[in-house]
């Protein structure tokens, strides 16, 4: 004999809204709202055969913002997929002072029309001696719009440097993108200044240098010195980019092979592109700087208007380049850098209250900094291993289907809950969350 028919014992929409559990959440997000996740919940039921169970549950769970915080357990700092950096309690700040009427282009000291990229020109010209500077959205747009401002014509880059840079960032599409031929020369590990020399002919219109963020060539390699193709360039006169990615603005210990912004422009670098939302700190945008007039063909081509950031990336990203004036506060203050610089100490004093209040064994683990930055640098760090919590994977589940969720790391069938990202409050909140999946 067939059992019943789970679905013959679907209850009707009204009586699931006739719930107190869902009554309450109509209250809060609207009725309308509500009738139309109980009618999916119910849908999808149908078409999987699932039973009554846990239907005020998932219908609360349907109403939860699908942007919305998480916790970073992984043991990578610039986590692409949570949101790479996050931001100093001073940017957050800035977004909330920015989020109604704001001075977005309008001159507080004059009373007249201002510029959008005032708000960070200021600060990089301080920050990396360079002329001027603007921001657009990404890096990768940041180069494209570098790009585009030279007109047309062909550009010279080393094979040593034709990466792609996660999520699609491939430096030869980016190239054909922005109309431009793109003339490669050297080799895949050794490029020398001759190589280049050869290369600029008539039609070239500059020389584009890109860090290859997130990999390494070890062993018999060579780049041309950036100087060396700063000279070429202004022989030949043509343009000379470079795109450094990470946004060090200066050289610092800390920062191990990472190139830095200032060393770029003192080099004679027309323009250099880098991301806000990596070892800068701050949200997600590209900042250009260098040359006055090179800067301002970038401002001036049509491109920018649709690359420009928005008010409240401004305001996030003058707050964060304000710290950078005073770097030993922005290496307390951005919360990238803080994590960067504690020591394998604190992270285990972490580890170990953690390991406390939730119960579990202490374990070391090798943490990354992440977003394609410093691959090679290895970050020791400790995880938890909590107890009692049954199958990995499903207690993992649990932990991100929490509110917010817990992202973390398994290995060797394992949960990991890694301290290096963790932000100040999470410590704090980890114990009730993982109670909350233990269950
Ligand atoms: C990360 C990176 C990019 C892309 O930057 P987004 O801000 O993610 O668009 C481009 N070039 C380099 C060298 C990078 O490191």
């Amino acid at each position: 004999m067939p059992g019943p028919d789970p679905r013959r014992s679907l209850p009707s929409v009204d009586s699931v809204l006739g719930d107190p559990t869902v009554r309450a959440l109509a209250d809060r997000h609207g009725r309308t709202r509500v009738t139309d996740e109980v009618r999916a919940v119910l849908a999808a039921r149908r078409t999987t055969q699932a039973g009554v169970g846990g239907l005020a549950r998932e219908v609360a769970d349907r109403l939860r913002a699908s942007l919305g915080e998480a916790v970073n357990a992984t043991g990578v700092i610039l986590h692409t997929n949570l949101g790479r950096a996050p931001l100093a309690d001073a940017a957050i700040d800035a977004i909330q002072a920015a989020a109604g009427a704001c001075t977005l282009e309008w001159r507080r000291d004059e009373g007249t029309r201002g510029s959008r990229h005032d708000h960070v020109s200021e600060h990089l010209r301080a920050l990396t001696g360079a002329e001027d500077a603007c921001a657009v959205n990404t890096n990768a747009g940041a180069v494209l719009l570098a790009l585009c401002s030279l007109g047309g014509g062909e550009v010279v880059v080393s094979r040593g440097q034709l990466v792609e840079i996660g999520g699609g960032f491939r430096v030869p599409d980016i190239l054909a993108a922005s109309g431009l031929r793109l003339v490669e020369v050297g080799t895949t590990n050794r490029t020398r200044i001759e190589d280049y020399a050869r290369a600029v002919g008539e039609e070239t219109v500059a020389i584009l240098r890109v860090h290859p963020s997130n990999f390494r060539t070890v062993g018999f390699t060579e780049e041309a010195p950036l100087a060396a193709l700063a000279g070429l360039a202004r022989e030949r006169g043509i343009a000379l980019l470079d795109d450094t990615g990470s946004g060090v603005l200066r050289a610092d210990a800390r920062l191990p092979d990472e190139p830095d912004v200032r060393a770029s422009v003192a080099a004679g670098s027309d323009l250099v592109c880098f991301s806000a939302d990596k070892l800068l700190g701050g949200p997600q945008a590209g900042l250009i700087v260098g040359r006055r007039e090179a800067v301002a063909r970038c401002t001036a081509h049509p491109l920018m208007r649709a690359l420009r950031p928005d008010k409240l990336t401004l305001a996030a990203l003058e707050a964060t380049l304000a710290l950078h004036r005073d770097p030993e506060r922005a290496w307390r203050e951005i919360p990238a850098l803080r994590m960067l610089a504690a020591s394998s100490q604190e992270r285990r004093a972490a580890a170990d209250g953690l390991a406390r209040a939730i119960g579990g064994e202490v374990v070391a683990t090798v943490g990354r900094v992440g977003g394609g930055t410093m691959p090679l640098h290895e970050l020791a760090s400790w995880a938890v291993v909590p107890d009692h919590v049954g199958d990995a994977q499903a207690f993992s589940a649990r932990l991100r289907s929490g509110d917010p969720p817990v992202v973390t790391r398994i290995a060797d069938g394992r949960v990991l809950i890694d301290v290096l990202a963790l932000g100040e409050g999470d410590l704090l909140r980890i114990p009730d969350l993982v109670r909350g999946a233990r269950a």
